[in-house]
């Protein structure tokens, strides 16, 4: 007997299955307001077992994952590499202006 699967594949964060799963991101920092595009929760499901519960998720753009978006004049963090003194790579996060001041 084979395990059921019931896969549904979502074209973006406006499909019904998109964000089964997946909280709602904490706000961190200044940012100012929930991402409109992925209403606050950073990622969504590419394809979403309904069985299994099991999911691929894709980030936000808009976001960077982080479910909020700042519109005023704070930095934002956002997730870098940079190479560490002794040559090997490591995470960083660096505080730049936001593309979506308004
Ligand atoms: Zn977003």
């Amino acid at each position: 007997m084979s395990h059921e699967k019931r896969i549904v594949t979502c074209s973006g964060p406006h499909d019904a299955h998109a964000f089964d799963g997946i909280p709602l991101q904490p706000r961190r920092g200044d940012l100012d307001r929930v991402c409109p595009v992925c209403g606050g929760h950073g990622q969504w499901n590419a394809e979403f077992d309904l069985a299994s519960q099991r999911s691929k998720r894709c980030f936000c753009d808009k976001c960077d994952g982080r479910g909020w978006i700042e519109t005023g004049s704070d930095l934002v963090p956002r997730p870098d590499i940079e190479l560490a003194p002794d040559g090997t790579p490591r995470w960083v996060t660096r505080y730049d202006p936001s593309d979506d001041r308004e």
